[in-house]
């Protein structure tokens, strides 16, 4: 607030948008788990072609983005009303202090030059009082500034993560297909990069702007009464700094918005080059500083952008700010000259001359920074136009909201369901028409992408079908509320979720009902054939897994799949379980046992299984061969056999392969 010439506000004048290095923002995280879905489903590039879009100053939407200050200041007040009071009143006080000062030092070089005179005891003890006041002003004013740099660290701590837990509770809510988005995900991105310093940032300003107001408003009237006219030359000479800011924060911001992509993936190639899961790939086949190369390269194209924004507005805050310089030394050699005239000449005393010089000073101090406030608001409310366009993403409406079917022997049934996947082309399952009546183990074979599991997506209601519709129960899947219908299905995908937490956990996650049942556990583990795996780690269920953590165990990839398989055995109540291929790294014959032990589990309970091995599937009851979205063979396995057809080649292959 104590800006001495014209101020480029500090948020921004150093990165020219801070999206620079981008992993420093949502990076750490970001990169770990965020990095990924969107990141990998689909190039991150969008627009790369594109320049910048370089837009005219328009004033109304530079007003208009002032609308995000309300809610702002909402959310600050109720982060925590006590510190919001405090930065208030400590804003107030720090804004009248300074004319107090200034007018002090006034009557202090005053009385020193009336004791100088008249060489009285009662003059300099007067002027000594002079001295003790303004110390004790300063003092005043330095503790205010201390104690509002306190409250504001200490709300800027509980904002932040408040905001960071309202982005992620934002992101539970957003549906798999909105995470596949890449538009969405730019969203999530950038709000999570900056949004979350932004809003006590223009709180801040708002009070700093309250703050210096009040001082202008004091040393104004100090200084209207040497002259309104310099008052107007105050004003005028920082005009054209404050347009420059309001330009180039601007620019700051658009070029930083349509550069998110390159931002994200920037972050990604970061995690690929830092984290364990790529570590292997990245050592194994030497794609490391290929990989670092395309980093720097990505930068050395933000850089490029950032640098012109910087040295251009480095460049012209210099020019301009020596309008100010200009101003002040005209205003000086005024202020000297009215001095020079004496008082008896209608002029000034050495102390009113001492008081305007420091008036305008400061008042420029306190303009600029007013100016600079406005400018840094402005630059703050189109950061928070990130934060709230995400926040406001629309959630798909969960429809429905049926817990129970209206026919409960019914099953699922498939009813012409065909779906082609947001954005895509091609038709992932074409008019499937299937009935898997209760109690019935189903198995589905098919080549990869033949739409297996996009299938299993839809049963799972993480898409909806392009047409045709889905029944369980006899009811619309659409009709059922979400949360009912996950319950009564358990399904373990085959890139199932290998969760850095205690195998127990681990296993636990599979009913957060029961998430840390240790019994459950258990009785999970053995089912899942994963006890014998359990009884070699240190602490058993309590073993941490995975590196990332202390002392964490990092267990084979098929010791993982029986973890995993345990997890969906955690599911006692579920009507459906759906295994996606989650036993590929478990031998044939533990395959076979575990299948056997889900059908016993799962006697009167639907079974779906997607699995290559024909000692698996054979053992279902139905079994389908799905080819580029259709199903082209359905029967028992002797059926399918017996008709010698795509399922008979591919078993014989394998049997083969055995033999
Ligand atoms: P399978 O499980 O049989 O190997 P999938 O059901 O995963 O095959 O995929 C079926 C088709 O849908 C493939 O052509 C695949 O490229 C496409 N696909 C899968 N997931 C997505 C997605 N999230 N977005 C777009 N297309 C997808």
């Amino acid at each position: 607030m104590a800006a001495v010439s014209f101020p480029v506000p500090a948020a921004m004048s150093g990165g020219g948008g801070g999206g620079g290095a981008g992993g420093g923002g949502g990076g750490g995280g970001g990169g770990g788990g965020g990095g990924g879905p969107a990141a990998n489903a689909k190039s991150p590039h969008k627009g790369n072609q594109a320049k910048p879009p370089n837009e005219k100053i328009d004033w109304r939407s530079y007003l208009g983005v002032f609308k995000y200050s309300k809610r702002a200041i909402h959310l600050v007040w109720t982060t925590n009303r006590k510190l919001t009071v405090g930065l208030a009143l400590g804003s107030l006080l720090a804004g009248v202090l300074p004319a107090g000062v200034a007018y002090i030092s006034k009557l202090l070089m005053d009385s020193i030059i009336k004791a100088g005179k008249t060489r009285e005891l009662g003059d300099r003890h007067t002027a000594m009082q002079w001295v003790l006041v303004e110390l004790g002003l300063v003092i005043a004013l330095a503790l205010v500034s201390r104690t509002l740099g306190i409250f504001r660290s200490l709300l800027r701590q509980q904002l932040g993560q408040r905001i960071n837990v309202e982005i992620l509770d934002k992101a539970l809510t957003l549906e798999l297909t909105q995470f596949e988005d890449s538009e969405i995900y730019d969203k999530l991105t950038r709000a999570r990069r900056e949004a979350s310093s932004r809003p006590l940032s223009l709180v801040s300003q708002t009070f700093e702007l309250a703050q210096s107001m009040i001082t202008l408003v004091g040393l104004g009237g100090l200084l209207a009464a040497f002259s309104p006219i310099a008052l107007g030359v105050l004003i005028v000479a920082a005009i054209p700094p404050f347009v420059a800011e309001l330009k180039f924060s601007g620019d700051a911001f658009r070029l930083s918005r349509w550069r998110t992509p390159e931002t994200r993936e920037q972050m990604y190639v970061e995690t690929v080059l830092a984290n364990d899961n790529y570590a292997k790939e990245v050592k194994l086949f030497g794609l490391g500083h290929r990989f670092l190369q395309r980093y720097r390269a990505i930068f050395d194209k933000l850089y490029a952008g950032d640098r012109k924004i910087t040295i251009n507005r480095g460049l012209w805050a210099l020019a301009l700010g020596t309008i100010g310089q200009a101003a002040f030394y005209g205003m000086y050699l005024w202020i000297a000259l009215e001095a020079i005239a004496t008082p008896a000449n209608g002029g000034i005393t050495i102390g009113a001359m001492t008081m305007y010089v420091l008036v305008f000073k400061q008042s420029q101090s306190a303009l600029s920074s007013a100016l600079g406030d406005i400018g840094g608001m402005y630059e703050d409310n189109l950061y928070l136009s990130n934060l709230y366009e995400f926040l406001d993403t629309p959630t798909i409406d969960a429809t429905g909201d049926a817990t129970e079917g209206t026919n409960p022997g019914d099953g699922v049934r498939f009813e012409g369901v065909s779906f082609v996947y947001p954005g895509s082309h091609d038709i992932a399952l074409e008019k499937v028409d299937l009935h898997i009546p209760p109690g019935s183990k189903l198995a589905i074979v098919g080549d990869n992408g033949s739409g297996k599991t996009t299938l299993i997506k839809l049963l799972t209601r993480l898409y909806e079908p392009t047409s045709g519709r889905i029944t369980f129960e006899g009811r619309d899947l659409r009709e059922w509320s979400k949360p009912a219908l996950h319950q009564r299905i358990g399904v373990i995908f085959q890139d199932f979720v290998r969760y850095q937490l205690t195998v127990g956990e681990n296993i636990g996650a599979g009913d957060d009902r029961a998430y840390e049942d240790r019994v459950r556990w258990d009785d999970a583990a053995d089912r899942g054939l994963a006890k014998p795996i359990i009884d070699t780690l240190p602490d058993r269920y309590d073993t941490q897994l995975g590196k990332w953590f202390r002392s964490g165990r990092e267990l084979s990839g098929g010791q993982w799949q029986k973890v995993a398989l345990a997890r969906s055995f955690m599911r006692r109540d579920a009507d459906i379980l759906v295994l996606d291929e989650p036993t590929s790294a478990i031998d044939a014959e533990a395959e076979v046992k575990i299948f056997e032990r889900f059908r016993e589990l799962t006697d009167d309970k639907i079974a779906i299984v997607i699995s290559h091995r024909f000692s698996t599937v054979r053992m279902a009851d139905q079994i389908i061969v799905l080819d580029r979205g259709k199903i082209i063979e359905r029967g028992s396995h002797d059926e399918l056999v017996k008709l010698g057809g795509r399922y008979a080649t591919l078993f014989n292959l394998q049997a083969q392969g055995y033999r």
